[in-house]
């Protein structure tokens, strides 16, 4: 980051994200701050890195409720929605009643979508090493 014609050092602050995912979840961020004009930059790394820190924390609950699948149709496979519900044995119209609380999120298909989620992620880092 540059300001002033200067380099900034970035500081590693965890930011606050629960207004844009789930309450108490913080993202790594570089936070900087220009000691010559006080402005301040936040970078927050791209989606990827973004989601892929929501999805650790959805992980880290043990069960995936109504919310965390209407995060992952939004944010992760909503561009793949048929491939997503194949994956996980199910149609796009059972998702999308599911969010709408009008079926219950059993069990077998929770584990099935953090299945999809630990797939997703470990798809995408491979294709990066490449
Ligand atoms: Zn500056």
């Amino acid at each position: 980051m540059i300001c002033c014609s200067k380099k900034l050092k970035a500081k590693k602050i965890d930011h606050d994200y629960s207004a844009h995912s789930f309450p108490c979840v913080f993202i790594k961020a570089k936070f900087y701050k220009c000691s010559n004009c006080n402005q301040e930059y936040l970078d927050l790394g791209d989606d990827h890195k973004i989601n892929k820190e929501i999805c650790d924390y959805i992980l880290s609950k043990g069960c995936i409720d109504r919310m965390h699948l209407k995060f992952l149709l939004k944010n992760l496979f909503g561009n793949s929605m048929f491939e997503f519900a194949n994956a996980v044995k199910t149609t796009p119209q059972h998702l999308k009643s599911l969010i709408l609380y009008k079926s219950m999120l059993d069990l077998g298909l929770q584990q099935r979508i953090v299945k999809a989620i630990l797939e997703h992620f470990n798809k995408v880092t491979v294709s990066k090493a490449n």
